[in-house]
């Protein structure tokens, strides 16, 4: 890492677990992370024996002039693999007659640069125009984040200390990834179920390095500035203290982080944690943080997974403050849990107000939602005792 992460503050001894580093036959980076920090030493990342195409040239990036939004055309990656047999799974451990993705045998939290990306795979700094019919290549970086060898396991499966090498997994590339050239956010997240558009089922996240502020964050950061304009104070702050007054959304409370169902949720299971204290991202936690965070989110996990008798769906979508807003102090780590899952055999499909207006319509109470959720958890802790 040449310069240090502008978020980072790890005052209190919360230094980041350093991955092994390999490459794949095409250049690919490759970082292996240990649930035990010391079993890292002296392990070697395998060689890749495949013979791998060069990698595709970046995709296009073109501007909406009607919303000022971008949109990146990545034709290769229609060319991905999609719901492939076990046996033919990129994600799991390479075997002796099966090289995959992973060329070891056996992994706990593997990081690697996207075959086919949406962004990359080079990094630039570049000035994104905004003329009519103006278009860039789409630099910057796409990981995959695998959650560990067994393909058959889901998030809510993984024990504590795996949970926690996730989020350390995904806090050293917060920090890395923040410095590289034309990054301008960081956005860790997972996609469940193939309801929403997965193409693995083998379970693992992705990391995705933008070189523009999406539209979602662009809205938060407007937001958070004119709460700040009018009231002097920050609106994140706000939030979680009108959410603990309140009480009825909260689902629970931790040490540092705060997990509820927002008041204008929009989805039909929609949770966020928030942490009690203003980070900008996941490298700025503590380490006492990650630990709690990294339980806590197990725990809320392991109850959407409770709701229902067959898994539901859900995106998991690490909101980060940009790498270098002018106004990113204003913006708070925070996790938003989203299903459009409304009953056991019913899923809110985004339909002519929501996909075209951007303007939700919920038929489920977000009061409802949290309390589901917190009878979830009782279950859980009252079957584990
Ligand atoms: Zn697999």
């Amino acid at each position: 890492m040449s310069t240090p992460h502008p978020h980072t503050d790890l005052a209190d001894g919360g230094a980041l677990q350093e991955p092994a580093r390999g490459r794949l036959a095409d250049g690919r980076e490759i970082l292996y992370f240990f649930d035990q920090p010391g079993d890292g030493d002296g392990f070697v990342p395998p060689a890749d024996p495949r013979p791998l195409p060069v990698r595709p040239p970046a995709a296009e990036l073109r501007r909406d002039p009607l919303t000022g939004e971008w949109v990146s055309f990545a034709a290769h990656r229609q060319a991905r693999t999609h719901l492939p047999p076990a046996d033919e799974c990129p994600l799991c451990p390479s075997g002796h007659d099966r090289p995959t993705e992973i060329p070891a045998v056996g992994y706990d939290v593997v990081v690697f640069e996207n075959r086919f990306p949406s962004f990359g795979p080079d990094q630039r700094d570049q000035v994104l125009g905004d003329r009519l019919g103006v278009s860039h290549p789409a630099h910057g970086r796409c990981e995959v984040i695998a959650f560990g060898s067994a393909h058959d396991a889901s998030f809510g499966d993984l024990g504590p200390e795996r949970a926690r090498t996730v989020v350390e997994a995904w806090a050293q590339r917060t920090a890395e990834l923040s410095t590289l050239p034309g990054v301008e956010q960081v956005f860790a997240f997972e996609n469940r179920g193939a309801q929403i558009g997965v193409t693995l089922h083998h379970p693992h996240g992705q990391i995705y390095s933008y070189p523009y502020i999406p539209p979602r964050t662009i809205t938060q950061l407007k937001q958070a500035v004119t709460h700040r304009e009018r009231t002097g104070r920050n609106l994140m702050q706000d939030v979680l203290d009108f959410e603990c007054a309140d009480g009825s959304r909260i689902v629970e409370r931790t040490a540092h982080f705060t997990v509820f169902v927002p008041f204008a949720a929009r989805m039909p299971i929609e949770v966020h944690i928030v942490p009690h204290r203003h980070v900008a991202d996941l490298a700025g936690l503590t380490a006492d943080e990650r630990d709690d965070l990294a339980a806590g989110y197990l725990r809320l996990i392991r109850a959407v997974d409770a709701l229902y008798p067959t898994p539901t769906p859900y995106i998991a979508a690490w909101f980060q403050a940009p790498v270098r807003h002018p106004d990113a102090g204003e913006l708070r780590l925070h996790l938003q849990l989203t299903s459009p899952r409304r009953a056991q055999d019913k899923l809110k499909y985004l339909a002519g107000s929501e996909a075209a207006m951007g303007a939700f319509i919920g038929d489920v109470t977000p009061e409802s939602t949290a309390a589901r959720l917190r009878a979830a958890l009782a279950t859980l802790d009252g079957g584990a005792a």
